[in-house]
């Protein structure tokens, strides 16, 4: 997945908001563009791919 804006592929999962609730029907999760902010959606499994990413990193930096 890449931004339509800048190309960029590095995303970060977006806050939920009540409005987003009409695309998790549709199975898909707000994420942010790392590079230039744009909110956009993507897949439910992608946007899990992304949270789970962001976990074994926060594991890496010695938290446990
Ligand atoms: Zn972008």
């Amino acid at each position: 997945m890449t931004c339509i804006d800048c190309g960029s592929s590095s995303f970060r999962l977006s806050r939920f908001r009540f409005s987003d609730l009409e695309r998790l029907a549709l199975l898909q999760y707000p994420v942010r563009c790392r590079s230039c902010r744009r909110r956009t959606f993507v897949g439910l499994p992608l946007a899990l791919a992304l949270y789970q990413a962001r976990r074994s990193k926060r594991k890496e930096s010695g938290v446990f």
